[in-house]
Protein backbone atom coordinates (compact mmCIF):
# COMPACT_ATOMS: atom_id res chain seq x y z
CA UNK A 1 0.00 0.00 0.00
CA UNK A 2 1.37 3.09 -0.96
CA UNK A 3 1.56 6.02 1.51
CA UNK A 4 -0.66 8.90 0.59
CA UNK A 5 2.02 11.36 2.93
CA UNK A 6 4.87 10.12 0.98
CA UNK A 7 3.26 10.22 -2.53
CA UNK A 8 2.19 13.83 -1.69
CA UNK A 9 5.75 14.80 -0.45
CA UNK A 10 7.05 13.56 -3.98
CA UNK A 11 4.71 15.98 -5.96
CA UNK A 12 6.05 18.62 -3.71
CA UNK A 13 9.57 18.29 -3.80
CA UNK A 14 8.86 17.62 -7.96
CA UNK A 15 7.13 20.86 -8.32
CA UNK A 16 9.99 22.33 -6.00
CA UNK A 17 12.25 21.58 -8.35
CA UNK A 18 10.93 23.05 -11.57
CA UNK A 19 9.62 26.22 -10.13
CA UNK A 20 13.27 26.17 -7.90
CA UNK A 21 11.19 26.89 -4.80
CA UNK A 22 13.25 28.72 -1.84
CA UNK A 23 14.54 26.27 0.12
CA UNK A 24 13.26 27.78 3.58
CA UNK A 25 9.14 27.27 2.11
CA UNK A 26 10.07 24.06 0.93
CA UNK A 27 10.62 23.19 4.56
CA UNK A 28 7.97 24.72 6.22
CA UNK A 29 5.25 22.91 3.72
CA UNK A 30 7.36 19.59 4.42
CA UNK A 31 4.42 19.51 7.70
CA UNK A 32 1.17 20.30 8.39
CA UNK A 33 0.61 23.49 11.11
CA UNK A 34 -1.02 21.38 13.58
CA UNK A 35 -2.56 17.60 13.80
CA UNK A 36 -4.76 17.48 16.59
CA UNK A 37 -5.54 13.83 17.74
CA UNK A 38 -8.94 12.98 20.09
CA UNK A 39 -10.38 10.26 21.60
CA UNK A 40 -14.30 10.33 21.87
CA UNK A 41 -16.01 8.91 24.14
CA UNK A 42 -19.53 7.39 22.55
CA UNK A 43 -22.02 5.54 24.60
CA UNK A 44 -23.70 3.44 22.55
CA UNK A 45 -27.20 2.57 22.70
CA UNK A 46 -26.24 -0.69 24.55
CA UNK A 47 -25.01 1.33 27.33
CA UNK A 48 -21.28 0.73 27.20
CA UNK A 49 -19.05 3.35 26.20
CA UNK A 50 -16.84 2.90 22.99
CA UNK A 51 -14.25 5.36 23.02
CA UNK A 52 -13.20 6.37 19.07
CA UNK A 53 -9.95 8.18 17.66
CA UNK A 54 -10.13 11.05 15.69
CA UNK A 55 -7.81 13.52 13.46
CA UNK A 56 -7.99 16.91 11.87
CA UNK A 57 -4.67 18.18 10.24
CA UNK A 58 -4.76 21.72 9.81
CA UNK A 59 -2.03 22.32 7.00
CA UNK A 60 -1.37 25.61 6.12
CA UNK A 61 -3.99 28.85 6.51
CA UNK A 62 -1.42 31.75 4.75
CA UNK A 63 -4.46 32.47 2.26
CA UNK A 64 -7.17 31.86 4.92
CA UNK A 65 -9.05 29.76 7.16
CA UNK A 66 -8.27 26.07 7.13
CA UNK A 67 -11.22 24.29 4.72
CA UNK A 68 -11.41 20.63 3.85
CA UNK A 69 -13.89 17.54 4.85
CA UNK A 70 -14.19 15.45 7.60
CA UNK A 71 -14.54 11.46 6.69
CA UNK A 72 -15.66 8.95 8.83
CA UNK A 73 -14.47 5.55 7.57
CA UNK A 74 -12.40 2.62 9.11
CA UNK A 75 -9.30 3.47 7.75
CA UNK A 76 -8.55 6.62 8.12
CA UNK A 77 -5.03 7.29 9.41
CA UNK A 78 -3.20 10.48 10.28
CA UNK A 79 -0.81 9.85 7.11
CA UNK A 80 -4.05 9.88 4.94
CA UNK A 81 -5.33 12.94 6.42
CA UNK A 82 -2.30 15.39 6.66
CA UNK A 83 -2.03 14.22 2.73
CA UNK A 84 -5.61 14.89 2.25
CA UNK A 85 -5.13 17.86 4.21
CA UNK A 86 -2.07 18.98 1.95
CA UNK A 87 -3.89 18.46 -1.26
CA UNK A 88 -6.87 20.70 0.13
CA UNK A 89 -4.24 23.92 0.29
CA UNK A 90 -3.17 22.50 -3.12
CA UNK A 91 -6.75 22.67 -4.41
CA UNK A 92 -7.47 26.05 -2.80
CA UNK A 93 -4.96 27.75 -4.04
CA UNK A 94 -5.05 26.01 -7.62
CA UNK A 95 -8.02 27.57 -8.27
CA UNK A 96 -7.26 30.93 -5.85
CA UNK A 97 -9.83 31.01 -3.02
CA UNK A 98 -9.27 32.44 0.05
CA UNK A 99 -8.88 29.33 1.80
CA UNK A 100 -5.87 26.64 3.16
CA UNK A 101 -6.17 23.43 3.64
CA UNK A 102 -7.14 20.95 6.56
CA UNK A 103 -9.25 17.87 6.30
CA UNK A 104 -10.26 15.59 9.35
CA UNK A 105 -11.10 11.75 9.83
CA UNK A 106 -12.60 9.11 12.62
CA UNK A 107 -11.74 5.71 12.98
CA UNK A 108 -14.96 4.25 12.81
CA UNK A 109 -17.81 2.49 10.51
CA UNK A 110 -20.88 4.65 10.55
CA UNK A 111 -22.99 2.19 8.84
CA UNK A 112 -23.05 -0.39 12.07
CA UNK A 113 -23.70 3.04 14.23
CA UNK A 114 -27.43 3.90 14.87
CA UNK A 115 -28.51 7.54 13.74
CA UNK A 116 -28.30 8.55 17.66
CA UNK A 117 -24.88 7.25 18.29
CA UNK A 118 -23.81 8.93 14.74
CA UNK A 119 -25.34 12.48 16.56
CA UNK A 120 -23.40 11.51 19.86
CA UNK A 121 -20.00 10.73 17.57
CA UNK A 122 -20.33 13.94 15.93
CA UNK A 123 -21.29 16.13 18.53
CA UNK A 124 -18.49 14.95 21.02
CA UNK A 125 -15.31 15.41 17.92
CA UNK A 126 -16.79 18.98 17.79
CA UNK A 127 -16.17 19.17 21.87
CA UNK A 128 -13.00 17.52 21.23
CA UNK A 129 -11.97 19.86 18.66
CA UNK A 130 -14.05 23.00 19.17
CA UNK A 131 -11.05 25.67 20.35
CA UNK A 132 -9.49 24.84 16.80
CA UNK A 133 -12.37 25.66 14.43
CA UNK A 134 -14.73 28.74 13.66
CA UNK A 135 -15.50 30.86 10.69
CA UNK A 136 -12.34 32.61 10.92
CA UNK A 137 -9.94 29.60 11.50
CA UNK A 138 -10.81 26.06 10.74
CA UNK A 139 -13.92 25.22 8.22
CA UNK A 140 -14.90 21.83 7.79
CA UNK A 141 -16.88 20.33 5.44
CA UNK A 142 -18.66 16.75 4.43
CA UNK A 143 -16.79 13.90 2.93
CA UNK A 144 -16.73 10.16 2.51
CA UNK A 145 -19.96 9.11 4.70
CA UNK A 146 -20.31 12.58 6.00
CA UNK A 147 -23.78 14.00 5.14
CA UNK A 148 -25.87 17.47 5.83
CA UNK A 149 -27.50 16.07 8.50
CA UNK A 150 -23.57 15.74 9.99
CA UNK A 151 -22.84 18.57 9.27
CA UNK A 152 -26.12 20.43 10.62
CA UNK A 153 -25.08 18.82 14.49
CA UNK A 154 -22.02 19.56 14.38
CA UNK A 155 -22.86 23.06 13.74
CA UNK A 156 -25.13 23.25 16.51
CA UNK A 157 -22.70 21.83 18.68
CA UNK A 158 -20.21 24.40 18.20
CA UNK A 159 -22.74 27.42 18.32
CA UNK A 160 -23.71 25.58 22.04
CA UNK A 161 -19.88 25.92 22.99
CA UNK A 162 -19.23 29.11 21.67
CA UNK A 163 -21.94 31.11 22.74
CA UNK A 164 -23.05 32.56 19.69
CA UNK A 165 -24.10 31.99 16.48
CA UNK A 166 -21.36 31.30 13.38
CA UNK A 167 -22.97 29.18 10.84
CA UNK A 168 -19.87 29.85 8.65
CA UNK A 169 -18.00 27.45 10.66
CA UNK A 170 -18.61 24.55 8.70
CA UNK A 171 -19.90 23.93 5.35
CA UNK A 172 -22.01 21.48 3.17
CA UNK A 173 -25.43 22.13 5.46
CA UNK A 174 -28.48 21.56 4.04
CA UNK A 175 -30.19 24.83 2.47
CA UNK A 176 -32.19 25.76 4.94
CA UNK A 177 -29.89 26.02 7.31
CA UNK A 178 -27.73 28.06 5.81
CA UNK A 179 -25.88 25.75 2.83
CA UNK A 180 -25.43 27.14 -0.55
CA UNK A 181 -27.55 26.97 -3.96
CA UNK A 182 -25.39 24.80 -6.58
CA UNK A 183 -23.38 22.16 -3.95
CA UNK A 184 -24.81 19.24 -4.92
CA UNK A 185 -23.66 19.44 -8.29
CA UNK A 186 -20.86 22.06 -8.07
CA UNK A 187 -18.30 19.20 -8.11
CA UNK A 188 -19.30 18.11 -11.36
CA UNK A 189 -20.17 21.46 -12.89
CA UNK A 190 -16.57 22.34 -12.40
CA UNK A 191 -15.43 19.44 -14.00
CA UNK A 192 -17.00 20.35 -17.03
CA UNK A 193 -15.93 23.57 -16.92
CA UNK A 194 -12.77 22.47 -17.24
CA UNK A 195 -14.29 20.26 -20.09
CA UNK A 196 -15.62 22.52 -22.28
CA UNK A 197 -11.87 24.23 -21.47
CA UNK A 198 -10.30 21.50 -22.84
CA UNK A 199 -12.43 20.97 -25.80
CA UNK A 200 -11.60 24.83 -27.14
CA UNK A 201 -8.16 24.57 -26.41
CA UNK A 202 -8.11 21.09 -28.94
CA UNK A 203 -10.34 22.00 -31.28
CA UNK A 204 -13.09 19.24 -29.94
CA UNK A 205 -16.58 19.33 -31.27
CA UNK A 206 -18.95 18.09 -28.06
CA UNK A 207 -21.52 16.03 -30.76
CA UNK A 208 -17.84 13.91 -32.20
CA UNK A 209 -16.49 13.26 -28.20
CA UNK A 210 -17.16 10.57 -26.70
CA UNK A 211 -17.60 10.17 -22.57
CA UNK A 212 -16.94 7.43 -20.15
CA UNK A 213 -17.28 8.06 -16.75
CA UNK A 214 -16.32 5.11 -13.98
CA UNK A 215 -18.54 5.77 -10.99
CA UNK A 216 -21.96 7.07 -11.30
CA UNK A 217 -22.44 8.41 -7.51
CA UNK A 218 -23.21 12.31 -6.62
CA UNK A 219 -19.71 13.38 -8.87
CA UNK A 220 -19.89 11.22 -12.04
CA UNK A 221 -23.71 11.29 -12.72
CA UNK A 222 -24.36 14.67 -12.93
CA UNK A 223 -21.37 14.78 -14.86
CA UNK A 224 -22.77 12.79 -17.34
CA UNK A 225 -26.00 14.71 -17.22
CA UNK A 226 -24.83 18.11 -18.26
CA UNK A 227 -22.10 17.16 -20.28
CA UNK A 228 -24.83 15.60 -22.36
CA UNK A 229 -27.31 18.57 -22.32
CA UNK A 230 -24.10 20.01 -23.90
CA UNK A 231 -24.31 17.64 -27.01
CA UNK A 232 -21.29 15.77 -25.37
CA UNK A 233 -21.99 11.84 -26.37
CA UNK A 234 -21.79 9.55 -22.89
CA UNK A 235 -20.96 6.19 -24.23
CA UNK A 236 -19.84 4.07 -21.02
CA UNK A 237 -20.64 4.50 -17.32
CA UNK A 238 -20.07 2.06 -14.67
CA UNK A 239 -21.05 1.42 -10.37
CA UNK A 240 -19.38 -0.77 -8.25
CA UNK A 241 -21.25 -3.72 -10.14
CA UNK A 242 -20.06 -3.25 -13.26
CA UNK A 243 -20.08 -1.22 -16.08
CA UNK A 244 -22.40 -0.64 -19.27
CA UNK A 245 -21.44 0.72 -23.13
CA UNK A 246 -22.75 2.16 -25.55
CA UNK A 247 -20.59 2.77 -28.79
CA UNK A 248 -23.29 5.61 -30.15
CA UNK A 249 -24.23 6.70 -26.58
CA UNK A 250 -27.06 7.56 -24.14
CA UNK A 251 -29.03 9.00 -22.20
CA UNK A 252 -27.62 9.58 -19.04
CA UNK A 253 -30.81 10.69 -16.90
CA UNK A 254 -32.22 7.61 -17.98
CA UNK A 255 -29.08 5.26 -16.76
CA UNK A 256 -29.73 7.56 -13.69
CA UNK A 257 -33.04 6.43 -13.29
CA UNK A 258 -32.56 2.90 -14.48
CA UNK A 259 -29.62 2.70 -11.26
CA UNK A 260 -32.32 4.13 -9.03
CA UNK A 261 -35.21 1.59 -9.68
CA UNK A 262 -32.76 -1.38 -10.13
CA UNK A 263 -29.93 -0.63 -7.60
CA UNK A 264 -27.14 -0.59 -10.37
CA UNK A 265 -26.17 0.71 -13.99
CA UNK A 266 -26.21 -2.89 -15.42
CA UNK A 267 -28.61 -4.06 -17.21
CA UNK A 268 -29.87 -0.74 -19.12
CA UNK A 269 -31.32 -0.83 -22.26
CA UNK A 270 -29.33 -2.11 -25.90
CA UNK A 271 -25.66 -1.36 -23.38
CA UNK A 272 -22.98 -3.95 -23.44
CA UNK A 273 -22.02 -5.15 -20.17
CA UNK A 274 -18.04 -3.89 -19.09
CA UNK A 275 -15.91 -4.41 -16.31
CA UNK A 276 -14.13 -1.55 -14.05
CA UNK A 277 -11.21 -1.98 -15.89
CA UNK A 278 -12.09 -2.34 -18.91
CA UNK A 279 -14.15 0.81 -18.96
CA UNK A 280 -11.03 2.46 -18.41
CA UNK A 281 -9.55 1.21 -21.61
CA UNK A 282 -12.36 2.17 -24.23
CA UNK A 283 -11.66 3.67 -26.82
CA UNK A 284 -13.17 7.10 -25.66
CA UNK A 285 -11.72 10.97 -25.84
CA UNK A 286 -12.58 11.35 -22.45
CA UNK A 287 -12.35 9.10 -19.41
CA UNK A 288 -13.43 10.71 -16.21
CA UNK A 289 -12.76 8.24 -13.04
CA UNK A 290 -15.48 9.49 -10.44
CA UNK A 291 -14.85 7.04 -7.80
CA UNK A 292 -11.88 5.80 -5.94
CA UNK A 293 -8.47 6.50 -5.69
CA UNK A 294 -5.31 4.42 -7.79
CA UNK A 295 -7.46 2.98 -10.55
CA UNK A 296 -4.86 3.99 -13.19
CA UNK A 297 -1.44 2.47 -11.83
CA UNK A 298 1.28 1.14 -14.08
CA UNK A 299 -0.22 -1.67 -14.94
CA UNK A 300 -2.94 -0.32 -16.93
CA UNK A 301 -1.59 3.25 -18.03
CA UNK A 302 -0.08 1.80 -21.10
CA UNK A 303 -3.71 0.38 -22.05
CA UNK A 304 -5.52 4.04 -21.98
CA UNK A 305 -7.04 5.42 -25.16
CA UNK A 306 -8.40 8.07 -24.19
CA UNK A 307 -6.83 11.20 -25.37
CA UNK A 308 -7.85 13.09 -21.64
CA UNK A 309 -8.43 11.98 -18.19
CA UNK A 310 -10.70 14.36 -16.56
CA UNK A 311 -9.74 13.31 -12.90
CA UNK A 312 -13.34 14.33 -10.61
CA UNK A 313 -12.12 11.31 -7.77
CA UNK A 314 -9.42 12.08 -5.38
CA UNK A 315 -6.23 10.39 -6.88
CA UNK A 316 -7.42 7.99 -9.42
CA UNK A 317 -3.86 8.55 -11.11
CA UNK A 318 -0.80 7.12 -9.28
CA UNK A 319 2.67 9.24 -9.63
CA UNK A 320 4.17 6.42 -12.05
CA UNK A 321 0.95 6.33 -14.18
CA UNK A 322 1.33 9.83 -14.82
CA UNK A 323 5.01 9.47 -15.94
CA UNK A 324 2.93 6.65 -18.48
CA UNK A 325 0.26 9.03 -19.55
CA UNK A 326 2.50 12.01 -20.07
CA UNK A 327 4.88 9.96 -22.32
CA UNK A 328 1.78 8.56 -24.61
CA UNK A 329 0.67 12.53 -24.98
CA UNK A 330 -2.81 11.74 -22.51
CA UNK A 331 -3.81 14.92 -21.19
CA UNK A 332 -4.62 14.43 -17.62
CA UNK A 333 -6.91 17.36 -16.07
CA UNK A 334 -5.59 17.22 -12.62
CA UNK A 335 -8.32 16.15 -9.08
CA UNK A 336 -6.99 19.60 -7.20
CA UNK A 337 -8.37 21.57 -10.87
CA UNK A 338 -11.46 19.52 -11.94
CA UNK A 339 -12.95 18.90 -9.13
CA UNK A 340 -12.39 21.60 -7.46
CA UNK A 341 -15.77 23.37 -8.18
CA UNK A 342 -16.72 21.10 -5.00
CA UNK A 343 -14.60 23.55 -2.14
CA UNK A 344 -15.29 26.39 -4.67
CA UNK A 345 -19.09 26.44 -3.68
CA UNK A 346 -18.06 25.42 -0.08
CA UNK A 347 -16.12 28.59 -0.10
CA UNK A 348 -19.09 30.56 -1.49
CA UNK A 349 -21.53 28.84 1.17
CA UNK A 350 -18.99 30.45 4.01
CA UNK A 351 -18.82 33.96 2.16
CA UNK A 352 -22.95 33.86 2.28
CA UNK A 353 -22.52 32.74 6.05
CA UNK A 354 -20.10 35.38 6.86
CA UNK A 355 -22.32 38.34 4.98
CA UNK A 356 -25.28 37.06 6.00
CA UNK A 357 -26.59 36.65 2.05
CA UNK A 358 -28.00 33.96 0.37
CA UNK A 359 -26.99 33.58 -3.70
CA UNK A 360 -29.43 32.24 -6.38
CA UNK A 361 -28.39 29.08 -8.04
CA UNK A 362 -27.71 31.85 -11.33
CA UNK A 363 -25.37 33.63 -9.51
CA UNK A 364 -23.23 30.49 -7.92
CA UNK A 365 -23.14 29.47 -11.28
CA UNK A 366 -21.38 32.48 -12.86
CA UNK A 367 -19.31 32.87 -10.07
CA UNK A 368 -18.13 29.27 -9.75
CA UNK A 369 -17.34 29.43 -14.13
CA UNK A 370 -15.41 32.29 -13.74
CA UNK A 371 -13.31 30.49 -10.85
CA UNK A 372 -12.76 27.23 -12.94
CA UNK A 373 -12.21 29.05 -16.57
CA UNK A 374 -9.61 31.54 -14.92
CA UNK A 375 -7.66 28.79 -12.88
CA UNK A 376 -8.05 26.39 -16.10
CA UNK A 377 -6.42 29.00 -18.06
CA UNK A 378 -3.66 29.70 -15.44
CA UNK A 379 -2.68 26.42 -14.99
CA UNK A 380 -2.44 25.46 -19.02
CA UNK A 381 -0.19 28.57 -19.10
CA UNK A 382 1.97 27.25 -16.55
CA UNK A 383 1.95 23.69 -18.29
CA UNK A 384 3.38 25.37 -21.02
CA UNK A 385 5.92 27.61 -19.91
CA UNK A 386 7.61 24.70 -18.02
CA UNK A 387 6.54 22.14 -20.03
CA UNK A 388 5.27 19.96 -17.64
CA UNK A 389 1.83 18.23 -17.21
CA UNK A 390 -1.20 20.17 -15.93
CA UNK A 391 -0.73 18.16 -12.42
CA UNK A 392 2.69 19.84 -11.74
CA UNK A 393 1.28 23.16 -13.31
CA UNK A 394 -1.44 23.48 -10.95
CA UNK A 395 1.07 22.53 -7.99
CA UNK A 396 3.47 24.98 -9.39
CA UNK A 397 0.97 27.62 -9.70
CA UNK A 398 -0.97 27.07 -6.12
CA UNK A 399 2.94 26.56 -4.36
CA UNK A 400 3.85 29.90 -5.70
CA UNK A 401 0.48 31.95 -4.29
CA UNK A 402 1.07 29.97 -0.88
CA UNK A 403 4.83 30.93 -0.93
CA UNK A 404 3.79 34.73 -1.82
CA UNK A 405 2.53 34.85 2.08
CA UNK A 406 4.90 32.67 3.73
CA UNK A 407 6.57 34.78 6.21
CA UNK A 408 9.70 32.95 8.68
P1 LIG B 1 -20.55 8.68 -4.33
O1 LIG B 1 -20.49 7.78 -3.16
O2 LIG B 1 -21.78 9.49 -4.57
O3 LIG B 1 -20.32 7.83 -5.68
C1 LIG B 1 -19.30 6.92 -5.85
C2 LIG B 1 -19.63 6.02 -7.03
O4 LIG B 1 -18.52 5.15 -7.26
C3 LIG B 1 -20.84 5.12 -6.83
O5 LIG B 1 -21.59 5.06 -8.03
C4 LIG B 1 -20.24 3.74 -6.56
O6 LIG B 1 -21.08 2.69 -6.99
C5 LIG B 1 -19.01 3.84 -7.43
N1 LIG B 1 -17.98 2.86 -7.05
C6 LIG B 1 -17.65 2.40 -5.83
N2 LIG B 1 -16.70 1.45 -5.94
C7 LIG B 1 -16.42 1.35 -7.25
C8 LIG B 1 -15.52 0.55 -8.01
N3 LIG B 1 -14.73 -0.34 -7.41
N4 LIG B 1 -15.49 0.74 -9.34
C9 LIG B 1 -16.31 1.64 -9.96
N5 LIG B 1 -17.17 2.39 -9.29
C10 LIG B 1 -17.23 2.25 -7.96
O7 LIG B 1 -19.26 9.60 -4.25
P2 LIG B 1 -18.98 11.00 -4.95
O8 LIG B 1 -19.32 12.09 -4.00
O9 LIG B 1 -19.54 10.99 -6.31
O10 LIG B 1 -17.38 10.96 -5.02
C11 LIG B 1 -16.69 10.25 -6.04
C12 LIG B 1 -15.26 10.71 -6.07
O11 LIG B 1 -15.23 12.11 -6.30
C13 LIG B 1 -14.46 10.49 -4.78
O12 LIG B 1 -13.12 10.22 -5.12
C14 LIG B 1 -14.55 11.83 -4.10
O13 LIG B 1 -13.46 12.03 -3.21
C15 LIG B 1 -14.47 12.75 -5.29
N6 LIG B 1 -14.97 14.08 -5.00
C16 LIG B 1 -16.29 14.29 -4.74
C17 LIG B 1 -16.72 15.56 -4.43
C18 LIG B 1 -18.17 15.84 -4.19
O14 LIG B 1 -18.51 17.00 -3.99
N7 LIG B 1 -19.06 14.85 -4.23
C19 LIG B 1 -15.80 16.63 -4.39
C20 LIG B 1 -14.46 16.39 -4.69
C21 LIG B 1 -14.07 15.10 -4.99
Amino acid sequence: MENPFENAMQQLSKAASIMNLDKNIHEILKQPDRVLTVSIPVKMDNGEVKVFTGFRSQYNDSLGPYKGGIRYHWNVTPDEVKALSFWMMIKCATVNIPMGGGKGGIIVNPKELSESELEKLSRGFIRKIWRNIGSDKDVPAPDVYTTPQIMAWMRDEYEKLLGKSDPGVITGKPIEQGGSEGRSFSTAQGGVYCVQELAKKMNWDPSQTAVSVQGYGNAGSFMAKILHELGFKIVAASDSKGGVYKEDGFNPEELFKHKQESGSVLGFKDTKEITNEEILELDTDILVPAALENVITDKNANNIKAKAVVELANGPTTPKADEILKEKGVTVVPDVLANAGGVTVSYFEWDQNVKSEHWSEEEVLEKLERIMVDAFDQVWETKEKYGVDMRTAAFVKAIERVGEKISF
